[in-house]
């Protein structure tokens, strides 16, 4: 596939979340929220779902959780044009609910799948135990995985992190968060560098 049939591909993929009604979370939502950013990124980040900001602007992380994820990404050199965001489901569950098994699965399969496998990324950052859950099947408790880089049978290295959500006004969380965010350049390179050879944890 070239690079105009994929940017064509996550164009349409984003139109169909848009007017998705596959699940209840359509009755309530206000708009959906496909993803944002750079469609050749090497690095995907995946949340959990839209929060109440995001459901009136449509972009992922465009309220206080994204305020401080754009500030991690600044101290590690990057901004949010330089990398692809997208949640676990599209839609705002209602009162900020957690997604049900239901969703996810209609979601996933149905989009962010898709948007994987078109976006290609070298590295996935799980935000929060929804989107770890679902990246990394049988992946230990977030309190634990966080910050260690997982390569699956795909090939692929995932990280899961606590969310920024979680960790916005929990001082030791946020602490944790932002130490295990620095390793992101250093998992990249050695990705490059194909030092990543196993499926356990090789950050260390
Ligand atoms: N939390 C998420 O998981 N995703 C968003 O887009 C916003 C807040």
């Amino acid at each position: 596939m070239n690079d105009s049939e994929k940017v064509k591909e996550l164009d349409q993929i984003a139109k169909k979340i848009c007017n998705c009604t596959l699940c209840p979370l359509s009755k309530s939502r206000t708009i959906a929220v496909p993803g944002s950013g750079n469609y050749n990124s090497e690095i995907l980040f995946i949340g959990e779902a839209p929060g109440a900001t995001e459901d009136k602007c449509g972009i992922p992380f465009c309220g206080a959780a994204g305020k401080f994820l754009n500030e991690m990404l600044a101290e590690i050199g990057l901004n949010r044009e330089d990398i692809f965001i997208t949640n676990t489901v599209k839609c705002r569950p209602p009162a900020n609910r957690d997604p049900e098994e239901a969703e996810k699965n209609i979601c996933t399969s149905t989009y962010l799948d898709r948007q994987i496998e078109l976006i290609n990324p070298k590295m996935i950052v799980c935000l929060g135990r929804h989107a770890a859950t679902y990246m990394i099947p049988g992946m230990p408790p977030i309190s634990q995985s966080h910050g260690h880089a997982y390569k699956r049978p795909n090939g692929k290295i995932y990280l899961p992190l606590f969310h920024p959500a979680a960790a916005l006004y929990n001082g030791s969380l946020r602490e944790t968060l932002k130490e295990d965010f620095k390793k992101i350049p250093n998992i990249i390179n050695k990705i490059k560098q194909q030092q990543i050879t196993d499926q356990t944890d090789q950050t260390d």
